[in-house]
């Protein structure tokens, strides 16, 4: 049916009747109805437009409705739409192909899941089984999956309602030199505090009992804390020091987000584990997984891994994931995110930084961006406090509602926004968002001392 106010409002009726959403009081939300969507685009029934620098959840790495992987989907849906993991199947072992081929080192053999969340739980298991051991180290202020291992991994307030089951989780510091925990105030230092951090909560928690550290190689939702240099290498260094299992998690920055193909890439680490998800195939059609080094994969070469999903590699959704790769390779797409970052966004970003007083930090790189937003640069007191929900977060939702009236859809968490465009967004439209997002800082500047 044509987009009309009556359409929407049939849509999100039967929404509001029977779909129960995520992390939401059912009864305190107003989803926006969606009519559409293309490239770095979608509309609504009334016929406004948001140019989403939100990229969804951080996932439309190419944008919407790419006719190259919408065409993909189709002609697999038309051949063979879906077929039992336990066979060898052309879409999947192309995609598990073109993914080993850039994926780092020795990580050559890929285990398909359906998403983000239970990649990290199979990354557990194989850690837990490869070792032998129980605990798992994991950095606060991270984010990791709604399911009950990989949100008990999780450093963010969505872990605290689930938290019956953290037995086997220790939570760490990673570095973050604007909010040290280390009284840290060079990066060098940060470095050099939260690796000597790490390695005494390992002398405490036993080292003999650790099968995996696991860490988002550059934290996504938590804030785009980009590691000091070092960091990731020393983290590298203590695992094989100790053997334990180095779990990099890549759902969010991995798949050109960071201007590389994945994010370790930016730092020449290679982990034991790696998970991926989201712009694997710009989440057209459900798709995760986990990376497997030679070492892990021999453990069970002779013995079964205990684990598997029914839809594990899913025909559909490998066929997006090899015309997804494909397309960012033949488009250029992960070096178009990178020159853009580096380019333009980057400068803009401090542009902005320096005219708006609510502005504490830029940080990140390629089209990988967080603002974080303060109610005072001097004492960096956040615009609104820890998880902060109702008015208390007022500031934020004001920034949000100023951005949307402007056309600009912003990723908005806690007291920052994430500037997270589709990585072949275009330099007209980032300088589109920009100009709105110029405009929303103007009202969060309304909340600084
Ligand atoms: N890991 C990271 C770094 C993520 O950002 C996310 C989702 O945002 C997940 C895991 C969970 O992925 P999913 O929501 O596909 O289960």
């Amino acid at each position: 049916p044509q987009p009309s106010p009556q359409a929407g409002a049939a849509v999100k009726a039967a929404d509001r009747a029977h779909v129960f959403h995520s992390w939401s009081a059912q009864e305190l939300i107003d989803p926006l109805a969606v009519a559409g969507a293309e490239g770095s685009y979608f509309w609504d029934y009334e016929g406004r437009r948001y140019l989403d620098f939100s990229s969804g959840l951080v996932y439309t790495n190419i944008g919407y409705q790419h006719p190259k992987v919408v065409a993909a989907i189709q002609e697999q849906a038309a051949r063979l739409t879906t077929f039992a993991p336990a066979f060898a199947v052309e879409a999947r072992s192309e995609a598990a192909r073109l993914i080993a081929e850039r994926t780092p080192g020795d990580l050559d053999k890929i285990f398909f899941t359906n998403g983000g969340a239970d990649a990290v739980e199979h990354a557990l298991r194989v850690a837990r089984l490869h070792t032998g051991r129980p605990k798992v180290l994991a950095a606060y202020r991270s984010y990791h999956g709604g399911t009950q291992q990989a949100v008990n991994v999780t450093g963010d307030p969505r872990r605290w309602a689930s938290d019956s089951g953290t037995a086997g989780v220790v939570h760490f510091w990673a570095p973050f030199l604007y909010r040290s925990r280390f009284y840290a105030e060079t990066e060098e230092q940060e470095c050099a505090r939260a690796l000597e951090h790490l390695e005494t909560t390992i002398a405490f928690e036993g080292p003999g009992t650790i099968a995996a550290i696991i860490l988002e190689t550059v934290p996504g939702t938590a804030g785009i804390m980009m590691p000091p240099a070092g960091y990731l290498a020393g983290v590298r260094e203590i695992c094989d020091k100790y053997g334990i299992v180095f779990v990099l998690d890549e759902v969010m920055a991995g798949f050109g987000r960071t201007g590389t193909w994945f994010a370790a890439d930016l730092y020449g680490v290679v982990p034991d584990l790696m998970t991926f998800a989201k712009g694997v195939n710009s989440g057209y059609v459900p798709l995760g997984g986990v990376a497997i080094s030679a070492a892990i994969a021999a453990t069970f070469a002779e013995r079964p891994y205990p684990g598997g999903l029914t839809y594990s590699g899913h025909p559909l959704a490998c066929a997006a994931a090899v015309a997804t790769i494909n397309v960012m390779a033949e488009e250029g797409v992960v070096e178009h995110a990178a020159r853009l970052g580096g380019e333009v966004l980057e400068p803009a970003l401090r542009e902005l930084a320096e005219r708006h007083r609510s502005v504490g930090e830029v940080r990140g790189t390629g089209m990988f961006w967080a603002l974080e937003l303060v109610r005072n640069r001097e004492t960096r007191e956040p615009l609104v406090p820890y998880n902060a929900t109702g008015q208390a977060a007022a500031p934020m939702s004001a920034f949000a509602a100023s951005a949307k009236a402007h056309g600009l859809w912003p990723f908005v968490n806690m007291n920052r926004t994430h500037v997270v465009p589709p990585c072949n967004v275009s330099e007209a439209e980032l300088k589109e968002g920009l100009a709105a997002l110029d405009t929303a800082l103007s009202v969060a500047d309304e909340y600084t001392e």
